[in-house]
């Protein structure tokens, strides 16, 4: 047979096993409207309620009356003011010199890595990274990779001890390879913290470079939701932070924030910005409007994380095991991967959308259902939130 056809067939064969994602018919509030049912929103990172928020929606609307809707290529003639606003917006936000932005966060990574990293230089990865950096790592063809065991700060010295081995020979141009040390800010299937004190102390001694992807640390950890550096009180000493705008920002769009020269060093270099396109107009005002709020008042941060303080107390007060989340992100761990699946299917029934994470997400045995928490949900969506995991439990378990 052909070679073509069998790519076809393959093609066809996989078609058993298709998923089909469910389809929202309304915003992505507390509550989503799928196939004409209302479903409380458990399972989105729209951690602040940006996505319906009328001061984001106005922005936009107002930014398309004045200048329409796409931009362009920010090295040709699609540098917008506002880019530039909100690049500098961000960049005071997060406390660094400089920023740029991206179209997803997916780019950023890839651009931070890329642009300043050849194949000889060495990665020393977080083994439970998220796939756009394993991605960007890939993409940037770096051969001299290690992977340390989560968060196991004994385990990435020693990988550093062989890095700086490594580190010895010269690249063929004569410089000795560059290490740069990378991990996720919150990891988002356990919701635990990367023990960034120690990493940075580590990169010190090694002689390593930080990267730090915060995009499930922004407008949620730190002071008013400025991210995981802030919360650990390390601004000035990471050197690389990647944000998404899609998260708790609810736009979309990604960005490195760095010190100037750095920073200045994307903007001409980065492959992922030179040849793809920039955020929208509307996209780039509602962004600004939300990096505006946050500088304003703390006071979504601090819904937010009454919210989570609420739900956790709740979770555990009903006998779950909600593992060792440090975030808005409540694994409420079922272990078995079929009871995990039931449980969220039963809970679909009783109008909650939460999703079931088995492996290969996660490894077996430690299947959870995952809740994400937002500052949209009243008191009366937590506790119906409460109520059906309380109902949807003692079904399977009678
Ligand atoms: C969601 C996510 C990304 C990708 O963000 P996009 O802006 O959607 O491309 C990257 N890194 C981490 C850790 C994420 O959780």
């Amino acid at each position: 047979m052909a070679t073509t056809a069998k790519f076809w067939n393959k093609l066809s064969a996989a078609q058993a096993l298709k998923t089909v994602p469910r389809v929202v018919s309304s915003g992505q509030g507390a509550h989503l409207e799928i196939e004409g049912k209302s479903y409380l929103n458990f399972c989105s990172s729209h951690y602040l309620g940006f996505a319906e928020e009328p001061r984001l929606k106005q922005a936009a609307q107002a930014a398309i009356e004045k200048y329409g809707m796409g931009t362009g290529y920010r090295t040709l003639a699609g540098t917008h003011a506002l880019h530039v606003e909100l690049e500098r917006e961000i960049a005071h936000f997060k406390g660094t010199e400089a920023a740029v932005c991206f179209s997803s966060a997916y780019a950023a990574n890839a651009s931070a890595v890329q642009t300043i990293m050849d194949k000889d230089d060495i990665v020393v990865s977080d083994q439970l990274n998220h796939a756009s950096i394993i991605d960007a790592v890939r993409v940037a063809g770096v051969r001299n990779k290690f992977a340390y065991a989560h968060s196991d700060m004994s385990d990435l010295e020693s990988k550093l001890a062989a890095a700086s081995e490594l580190q010895k020979k010269p690249k063929p141009n004569g410089e000795h390879p560059l290490i740069l040390i990378i991990t996720d800010g919150v990891f988002s299937m356990d919701g635990d913290l990367a023990p960034l004190p120690k990493i940075v102390e580590l990169a010190k001694k090694y002689d390593a470079l930080t990267m730090v992807d915060d995009a499930h640390g922004e407008g949620v950890l730190g002071k008013g939701g400025r991210g995981l550096v802030n919360h650990f009180g390390l601004e000035g000493e990471v050197d690389i932070e990647i944000g998404s705008l899609s998260k708790a920002f609810s736009v979309m769009g990604g960005f490195i924030a760095a010190k100037q020269p750095l920073i200045d060093c994307y903007l001409m270099g980065a492959r992922q910005r030179l040849f793809s396109i920039a955020l929208t107009i509307p996209d780039t005002a509602a962004l600004l409007e939300a990096v505006t709020m946050l500088g304003e008042s703390e006071h979504l941060v601090q819904k937010l994380w009454g919210n989570v303080d609420y739900l956790r107390k709740g979770f555990t007060d009903l006998g779950f095991d909600i593992g060792h989340s440090e975030t808005p992100i409540i694994p409420v761990m079922l272990r078995d991967e079929d009871l995990a699946r039931s449980f969220s299917a039963k809970l679909f029934e009783e109008g909650v959308f939460a999703s079931a994470i088995c492996f290969p997400m996660v490894p077996k045995g430690t299947a959870r259902v995952r809740v994400i928490v937002s500052a949209s949900f009243s008191k009366e969506d937590c506790d119906a939130g409460l109520a059906a995991f309380k109902k949807v439990s003692q079904e399977l378990s009678g």
